[in-house]
């Protein structure tokens, strides 16, 4: 048996048309998972696509505001329509809103809150029935250092972090009977789209993280690659309501 064998699975990532969920889908993509991306840009789906299709696996590209409810049930709905199944979801789309905590507005706190967290919870709400229908699958959310530390700049972004975790174990106890596992990852600082414009804001930042991970180097998307195929796989069947550090070392070092 090949612990991480993903053949015949079929994988949703939402934000998976770059940086941090492309990574993650490539991951599943070179176990042998079909991926289906969501996301809202149309124009980052096509060179995300040809790069899955170079790794051979079967991908389709969804577009979807995951900030909709409507939109989150019919992200699974048309998966498991086109590729006939969903084993494994990833919610992955997010963003960031950088600002000290008494100058947001109310909608930039809800914008934080519902693309990281609410649309999270409603993706795997829709998921669920199709995958214990199906005898079981596989959520992996993704968090942030921001789910165990605080930033002055980052109030609804580690609130929305922070709270992944604790809906993380709340559903993996949910689930764990129907053989649905529920896991988060919670990745360090890694250069992506994301982390570029918080560069290009934060005087500093850059060397600051270099010198605060133990590795001593910003991570790059390839380096989320294989959590994803771990928490995806039957190598973890038995892991549930984790979340999981991959950092090189910035949540362990001082
Ligand atoms: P990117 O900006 O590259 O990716 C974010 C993705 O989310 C995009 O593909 C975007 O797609 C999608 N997205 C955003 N809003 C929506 C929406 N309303 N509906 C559908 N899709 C949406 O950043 P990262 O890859 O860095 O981030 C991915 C995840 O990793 C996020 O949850 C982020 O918080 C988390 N993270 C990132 C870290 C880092 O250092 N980079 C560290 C810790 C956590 P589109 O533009 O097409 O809508």
């Amino acid at each position: 048996m090949n612990l991480f064998d993903l053949s015949g699975k079929v994988a949703l990532v939402t934000g998976g048309n770059g940086g941090i969920g492309l990574a993650m889908a490539q991951g599943m993509a070179s176990c042998g998972a079909s991926i289906v991306i969501a996301g809202r840009n149309e124009e980052k789906a096509g060179p995300a696509l040809a790069s899955l299709r170079e790794l051979g696996t079967r991908c389709a590209f969804l577009t979807g505001d995951v900030t909709k409810k409507a939109a989150c049930v019919k992200l699974v709905a048309d998966t498991v329509a086109e590729f006939g199944r969903l084993d494994i979801l990833v919610n992955n789309a997010g963003t960031a809103v950088r600002k000290m905590p008494q100058d947001y507005t109310e909608e930039e706190w809800h914008l934080v809150m519902d693309t990281n967290l609410t649309s999270a919870f409603l993706c795997s709400q829709a998921a669920y029935a199709p995958m214990k229908a199906q005898g079981g699958g596989k959520m992996i959310n993704i968090g942030s250092m921001m789910s165990l530390f605080g930033a002055p700049y980052a109030t609804p972004y580690a609130s929305s972090k922070g709270g992944i975790v604790q809906m993380t174990r709340a559903m993996a106890t949910a689930w764990a009977k129907d053989n649905i596992q529920v896991n988060a990852v919670l990745p360090g600082w890694i250069d992506t789209d994301l982390t570029k414009r918080a560069r290009r804001e934060v005087p500093g930042l850059h060397e600051r993280v270099e010198n605060r991970t133990p590795a001593g180097r910003w991570g790059s998307p390839p380096d989320m690659a294989g959590i994803a195929a771990f928490l995806a796989s039957p190598a973890s069947d038995f892991v549930t309501g984790t979340a999981i550090p991959v950092d090189g070392g910035y949540s362990i070092g001082m």
